[in-house]
């Protein structure tokens, strides 16, 4: 039997999902911060039809329909083909009719350059839900981590999304505006959300792995990195400038400092609240605290 190529990285939320490879790598692959393909040896490079296909007949041989969940990988499958990815997701849910959400990971750049039309008709495959790193909605903070976004290209492909029927999860990277840019970082991405109401707004802290391009820039001095205190700080100024009627706002990542979770607006003065409470303890708990959290991808 064909053996089926494995993903590099997937969101945590996938972790019990089948997962199908329709790309190797990132075709992008220059934000500053990230470097994870790179780390993994992981060059861009398109796979053909009749491969990923093959994939999927592997995984129905291997593990018949006993999934609930699917996750098309790596990096950016939005990029390629409308046809293809029509072709591939149908295939999939043909093939496993058990399965009851299908999700991607999509740049914003790519999904701006769809059409809604297109965009509609790979829903309509069977792509549910698109996890889109929103990283920062400051143009000055995207610029400077080579992120190859801007804020209106966020709101854009954010609306579009939606209208196409998607479910649009947009994660926001605390600690990247550094701490020259943290407020602006904080606000900005406030309006990306305010915007576009996204069903989801996950929260990263940021890990600066020692090989990123990231870490140059930190040892030169041009990037100083946001303490703990400050990235609460960051996350309480982001909540408190979101209005965005029923959207999820989650830190459901081990790396977070706060385990801030609830729905927007009905929720917001709790998840304040639970920020606030944090702040006041004396330091000493405060750092011990943040001693306690572990910085992971
Ligand atoms: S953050 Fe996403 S878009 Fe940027 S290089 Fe990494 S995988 Fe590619």
């Amino acid at each position: 039997m064909h053996e089926p190529e494995h993903l590099v990285i997937r969101p945590p939320s996938e972790a019990r999902s089948l997962l199908v490879r329709v790309v190797r790598g990132c075709n992008w692959n220059r934000c500053r911060f990230c470097g994870i393909y790179d780390l993994f040896g992981t060059v861009y490079s398109t796979r053909s039809l009749d491969e990923v296909l093959s994939d999927i007949d592997s995984l129905k041989a291997m593990y018949g329909d006993i999934f609930r969940t699917a996750f098309i990988g790596d990096a950016n499958p939005l990029d390629l083909d409308t046809e293809f990815l029509v072709s591939v997701l149908k295939h999939l849910r043909e093939n496993f009719p058990g399965v009851e959400r299908v999700t991607s990971y999509a740049r914003a750049s790519s999904l701006q350059k769809k059409s809604v039309e297109d965009l509609r008709a790979i829903h309509e495959a069977g792509l549910d839900r698109v996890h889109v790193g929103l990283e920062s909605g400051s143009n000055r903070v995207l610029k400077f981590q080579m992120k190859g976004t801007s804020q209106k290209q966020l709101i854009d492909a954010g609306k579009k999304t939606i209208e196409a029927g998607m479910e649009l999860s947009y994660y926001f990277l605390s600690g990247l505006g550094g701490r020259d840019l943290w407020e602006e970082h904080a606000t900005e991405s406030s309006k990306v959300f305010t915007e576009v109401k996204p069903h989801f707004m996950r929260v990263r802290r940021l890990f600066i792995h020692p090989m990123s391009k990231l870490m140059e820039k930190v040892r030169s001095g041009e990037f100083l990195e946001q303490t703990p205190e400050g990235t609460v700080l960051e996350l309480r100024l982001l909540l408190e400038n979101i209005d965005a009627e029923g959207s999820t706002f989650t830190c459901d990542h081990a790396n977070n400092f706060l385990p801030v979770h609830g729905t927007l607006n009905a929720d917001k003065d709790k998840m304040l609240k639970m920020i606030d409470s944090f702040l006041a303890l004396p330091q000493h708990q405060r750092m011990a605290h943040y001693d306690s959290i572990p910085s992971v991808i």
